[in-house]
């Protein structure tokens, strides 16, 4: 019910035919105009622009504070000021949930939001408060720059899962918060595909460093130099490497980062680009390190001894019947070793960089301070994604989508139908896509794919990713969401053997199989544990405190990655149920990254499978506008005589069925047992209209 701003329709529940064609045509319409924002009702559909837009400046700001959404047009403003307004006056938890594909303007939306809010707070200028509004806001370009790479869909994306919970007083300023993270796409430390980029990281600092500091880190700046930053043959710096290392500095100098804390962290990210370097040879049956200098470069940068690194590359510890053996590594033994080291070396030095800016923005966390705060949590996560060959991480990352498709549908398309009935309304039920069942096949106990992967992981070094697809394709075989090519009849685009195909909500994706048991595994040598556990430098030495376990001591099984995945998973959708959903709905206009090209077919497929015509559908058969009656009353109890200051003649239904009755506006509403229901906006902008007369 946004106000009309000439161009198409502002809020889709307005449209007079509501089908796939005119959604798509009327966010055509607008998107050529310029209006990237459009509403279902409170939810906000985004298309990136791919430029820059000049509506994020204070003039808009000032526009958009304390007002209710339908009083100004669609704004990504109106949405986090709703959010915030409904954290601070009902004293709710609420959560933005940022959904959309790669590429689609998920984590540029997560920062308008923030900066709208640390725009709208803290008017009295306090200075701690200052601080902590700066914090968070320049948390951002350190955790981009560690998280996000260059991929063939967008030249910043997130390669980890971000949530981040913003905590605020009882006077609605912000106090504090905390991120969550969640599984980082590490593989990229090693290997890229053709046209991508390893972590931005890497390339700041080769490209961003002083003539002093590169020579101390022992390198030289170009990247093709190194194995780790050029397996995507992409080896061009973006244009900001080079100030962005200055920016991710100062923003680490802003959070507090000592001097030592932030040298080791380039020391490691040094460290890592020698490591890739090192390379084997075998010598009459033994193994050795061919390039020496990467191998003392290395140490020297983890604070290790050479020559333990040398061991622990080429060879391993084995603990059995109480004894201690060395067994020497096959060449592809040392190069899987060396690689899961730097990926790992990379995993817990990001873990470390987060857990270092939740404590400079976790400000306070006395039990006072958490009774009376309230939060807003800002979910933005990778995208539904699908590239020419997709792996585990793919898998990860496409569940997780599935996940959160499947909270909208629960908290939007679900419970919406479900409150009509629950408040006695008549209702005709919509149908939709219910992508549960895609869940299931996933995490299922037992029978899901990341079950019948755990059981596979088992049988250390007797079975292949060949057998796990096996195993997978008798387990699944009838499985409408699952297809693979030895059961099933032939599909052309499954190559025997090593794929396999999943029916997402948002698209077909065919996986390879390759390396699935070994990223779930996610294995890593005892002997480099311990190694770096002894390391001189306090910092790294703190990132693996299992190193100091002894050998002989046979220690747990560790989770797989699989599992930890799918049960930070349903942690985050059980924090974020618990909490008032608002949604942001990127959707990608092109494949070309262009500001002028609407791709209607593009845009058509994720309207279809964001289920927005479905929500359009729920939203639009029911009622634009539904208030429970004590705030209701509250808003409008001035327009009428009967209920101005206080209605005396029952409950505060009877209040509203007044002064509905009096201002003639009964026949569009419906009375439910806690809340009024208003079915077209006139009626909302002719109270407004009374309201703002008097
Ligand atoms: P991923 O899932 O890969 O992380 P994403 O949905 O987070 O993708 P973004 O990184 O937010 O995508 O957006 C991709 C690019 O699109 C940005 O780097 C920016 O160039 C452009 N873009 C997105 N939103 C806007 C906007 N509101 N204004 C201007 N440019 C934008
Ligand atoms: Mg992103």
């Amino acid at each position: 019910m946004a106000t009309q701003e000439g161009i198409g329709i502002g809020d889709l529940v307005l449209l007079d035919e509501i089908t796939l064609e005119r959604i798509v045509d009327n966010l055509r319409v607008r998107y050529n105009g310029g209006k990237i924002y459009t509403y279902i009702g409170e939810v906000c559909v985004s298309i990136n622009p791919y430029r820059s837009i000049n509506i994020y400046n204070n003039d808009y700001i000032n526009k958009y504070k304390g007002r209710e959404l339908f009083e100004n047009p669609p704004h990504i403003f109106a949405i986090a000021d709703a959010v915030y307004r409904e954290m601070k006056q009902q004293r709710r938890d609420t959560c933005i949930v940022i959904s959309g594909e790669s590429g689609s303007g998920k984590t540029e939306a997560s920062k308008i939001i923030m900066k709208y809010i640390a725009a709208v707070t803290n008017l009295s200028g306090q200075q701690e408060i200052e601080r902590v509004k700066n914090i968070l806001i320049q948390s951002n370009s350190i955790l981009e720059a560690f998280g996000n790479a260059k991929t063939n869909r967008n030249d910043n994306s997130s390669r980890f899962g971000k949530y981040m919970d913003i905590d605020f007083n009882f006077k609605g300023d912000p106090i504090g918060g905390h991120v969550t993270n969640y599984l980082l796409e590490k593989s990229r430390v090693v290997y890229q595909q053709n046209g991508e980029r390893n972590f931005h990281c890497f390339y700041q600092l080769l490209n961003g460093c002083s003539e002093a500091e590169i020579n101390k880190l022992r390198l030289v700046r170009d990247s093709a130099a190194y194995y780790y930053v050029s397996a995507g043959n992409f080896n061009k710096a973006s244009s900001t490497d080079k100030s962005d290392y200055k920016t991710i500095t100062s923003a680490m100098s802003t959070l507090g980062f000592t001097q030592n804390e932030v040298q080791t962290i380039w020391n490691v990210i040094a460290g890592i680009l020698h490591l890739g370097n090192i390379t084997f040879k075998l010598i009459d049956d033994r193994l050795f390190i061919e390039n020496r200098t990467a191998l003392n470069d290395t140490a020297n940068l983890f604070s290790i001894s050479a020559h333990e690194l040398s061991t622990a590359l080429t060879q391993r510890v084995i603990a059995a019947g109480g004894e201690v053996m060395q067994k020497a590594h096959t060449s592809t033994e040392a190069e899987y070793g060396r690689d899961a080291l730097a990926k790992a070396i990379y995993e817990r030095l990001f873990t470390e960089i987060v857990s270092r800016v939740n404590s400079a923005i976790n400000v306070n966390d006395t039990e006072t301070y958490k009774r009376y705060r309230t939060v807003i949590g800002v979910l933005d996560i990778y995208g539904f994604e699908i590239f020419d060959i997709n792996s585990f991480e793919q898998f990860c990352i496409n569940y997780c989508n599935e996940k959160l498709q499947q909270l909208f549908i629960e908290l939007v398309l679900k419970q919406e139908q479900e409150e009509y009935k629950r408040e006695g309304i008549a209702w005709q039920n919509i149908d939709y896509f219910n992508n549960q069942i895609i869940c299931d096949l996933v995490e299922q106990p037992h029978k899901g794919m990341i079950a019948i992967m755990d059981e596979a992981c088992l049988n250390v070094g007797k079975v292949t990713d060949e057998m796990l697809l096996e195993a997978m394709d008798q387990k699944l075989l009838d499985h409408k969401h699952y297809t693979s090519r030895q059961l099933k009849p032939m599909d052309k685009e499954l190559q025997h053997k090593i794929q396999f195909k999943i029916k997402h909500y948002a698209g077909d994706v065919i996986y390879n199989i390759n390396g699935f048991l070994d990223k779930n595994k996610d294995t890593l040598f005892q002997d480099f544990k311990r190694l770096l556990y002894k390391s001189s430098n306090p910092i790294i030495s703190k990132m693996w405190p299992e190193g100091a376990q002894n050998i002989l001591k046979t220690t747990k099984r560790p989770l797989t990655a699989g599992t930890l995945f799918r049960n930070s998973m349903i942690a985050l959708v059980k924090n974020l149920t618990n909490k008032e959903p608002f949604y942001v709905r990127c959707i990608k206009p092109n494949e070309v990254k262009s500001p002028v090209v609407f791709d209607e077919e593009r845009v058509n497929h994720q309207v279809r499978y964001l289920g927005l015509l479905e929500n359009v559908l729920v939203r639009r058969a029911g009622f634009v506008y539904r208030q429970r009656y004590d705030t209701f009353l509250k808003r409008y109890k001035m327009i009428s005589q009967y209920t101005w200051p206080n209605f005396r003649g029952g409950n505060d239904k009877d209040g509203v069925r007044t002064l509905m009755d009096e201002k003639g506006f009964s026949n569009d509403v419906k009375y439910g047992h806690t809340k009024i229901f208003i079915r077209s906006p006139q009626t909302l902008f002719a109270l407004e209209k009374a309201r703002s007369n008097l």
